[in-house]
């Protein structure tokens, strides 16, 4: 299978927060693989920028450093480094602090695609925008990305939407949710719409449920701090889950272009109903052995924040009313998955008996760690013995199913930068989209500060509270492992 590269024009890339964890980690990799693709064309310039006292060589180093340890070995050569980090270059700048800005000027070109990755705190967005626009550095056609997270509620990201917007346009505007850069979150969309199978099936009459879950390993020891102050709903569920809530309830859009997408995702998040407290279980790890308790990571004996929530949501409209929603998210739990199921109503009538019962189909979306998509349907037991049921995988595992091309599977980050340099928008959340989804979700964190509810404690290794079993359970339905 031959992957095809769509060329793009030489282009200059600005990436505050350059040195940064982010950086180093995605943004730079991903560019170099980038490169490596054909895609980063000769006369491109990759533009760090920080406060620290970097010079161009330094800057190189560090990119060749975060190439050595962040892509696969039979990616990287020598040779392709070299001429990669050529492209490089590096700038003192402060966000908060005029100097700096004058050489960034002289440095970034106006006849060429411009993007400004703000890849820093979020305070800082705004001082960011203001000073690209005061020094003259912005052309008209500039992009800016934005990294989560955007707002901490809804008052604070109308006013960084109302900051931004005072200097660029919306069409100018990239808010990054690198789960929607995801090959199988764009797969989604592509198995609902380009194909006749499951769109007719995908509604109240036929699906029983919908589960997705986001389980990690990891506790927030490290940012423990600064994870206290946000918790579950705020870092997962109101950003990447929702956004997964999104493009499996949205009705099909009548074009693939970036608005008509978003004005689909836009209405499911308007259709959400008020979570009712019975619905909604949170929880905080355990401490395990040498590992600490998440009071313990996070420094705050008093912390009443979540590590971990499920939920149970309902869509209020013609195609998923009765069709409950079911999230889950957590740290510190038994592994490291994100997955969506989509649980398949039974068969009307079942003329196999009691062997038969509760084995409805389900269209598994694995999104971490291997992404690919199975369908479970039910097939006769080979062999004599009459007719007994089972379930099989109808796999298709991107890796297997795709061979080499497999490999062409890029990165969400590098894709939704290959996205921004080309100025398509889809992949990336509108202002009103974000704003919405904060408006859904204060009054519930709100409610359960005013109630003062604790979470529910849960052993690390587990798959969170009972509590949260019991949620689905209380309904005959029951959650897929956590393996
Ligand atoms: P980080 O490791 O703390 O890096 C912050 C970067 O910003 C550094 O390069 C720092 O360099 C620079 N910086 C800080 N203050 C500055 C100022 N006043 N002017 C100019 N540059 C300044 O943070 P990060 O993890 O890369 O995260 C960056 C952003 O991405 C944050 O909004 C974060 O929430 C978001 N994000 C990160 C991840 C991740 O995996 N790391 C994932 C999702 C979202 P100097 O101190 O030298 O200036």
């Amino acid at each position: 299978m031959v992957t095809r590269v769509i060329p793009v024009d030489p282009f200059d890339l600005v990436i505050f927060g350059g040195t940064g964890d982010l950086a180093r980690r995605k943004i730079i990799p991903g560019l170099y693989r980038r490169f490596v693709a054909g895609q980063i064309p000769v006369g491109t310039r990759i533009i760090g920028a920080a406060r620290g006292a970097l010079t161009d060589a330094d800057y190189r180093d560090l990119a060749r450093k975060s190439i050595g340890e962040f892509v696969q070995e039979k990616s990287r050569s020598q040779e392709k480094i070299e001429s990669f980090v050529a492209a490089l270059h590096f700038l003192k700048i402060d966000a908060m602090a005029e100097n700096g800005w004058d050489d960034l000027a002289k440095m970034v070109r106006k006849d060429v695609v411009q993007v400004f990755y703000f890849s820093v705190g979020p305070r800082l967005f705004g001082p960011l925008a203001k000073r690209l626009n005061d020094h003259n550095i912005s052309a008209d056609n500039a992009r800016i990305v934005v990294e989560k997270p955007f707002g901490h509620d809804l008052a604070s990201a109308q006013a960084l939407n109302q900051e931004l917007a005072e200097y660029f346009d919306e069409s100018q505007i990239y808010r990054i949710d690198h789960y929607l850069g995801k090959e199988t979150v764009q797969n989604l969309m592509a198995v609902r719409f380009a194909n006749i199978l499951f769109e007719p099936l995908w509604n109240s009459q036929y699906v029983d449920h919908i589960q997705i879950t986001v389980s990690e390993t990891v506790g927030v020891g490290g940012r423990g701090a600064y994870y206290d102050k946000s918790g579950a709903m705020r870092d997962m569920v109101q950003n990447h889950l929702m956004q997964l809530v999104c493009l499996i309830a949205m009705e099909p859009p009548a074009q693939f272009d970036p608005d008509s997408v978003r004005d689909e995702k836009l209405k499911v998040i308007r259709a959400l109903d008020t979570v009712s407290p019975n619905d909604i279980v949170r929880g905080q790890y355990r401490a395990q052995g040498d590992n600490p308790s998440y009071i313990e990571d996070s420094e705050n004996p008093e912390s009443k924040t979540e590590s971990f929530l499920a939920m149970k949501l309902k869509i209020s409209n013609w195609r998923w009313n009765g069709t409950p929603f079911y999230l889950r998210t957590g740290k510190r739990l038994r592994a490291r998955k994100s997955e969506i199921a989509v649980v398949f109503k039974d068969p009307p009538h079942m003329i196999f008996g009691d062997n038969a019962k509760h084995r409805c189909n389900q269209l598994l979306i694995h999104l971490q760690p291997n992404e690919g998509m199975d369908m479970r349907v039910t097939i006769k037991e080979p062999g004599p013995g009459g007719m007994r049921l089972m379930d099989v995988p109808l796999d298709m595992s991107f890796a297997e199913a795709l061979g080499e091309a497999a490999d062409n599977i890029t990165d969400a980050y590098e894709r939704l930068v290959m996205d921004v340099i080309r100025g398509d928008q889809t992949l990336f959340m509108r202002g009103d989209e974000v704003e919405a989804a904060w408006a859904w979700t204060d009054p519930m964190i709100e409610a359960w500060k005013a109630r003062g509810d604790l979470p529910k404690p849960y052993d690390p290794g587990s798959s969170g509270p009972e509590d949260a079993l019991m949620l689905m359970h209380k309904e005959g339905r029951r959650w897929r492992e956590i393996t």
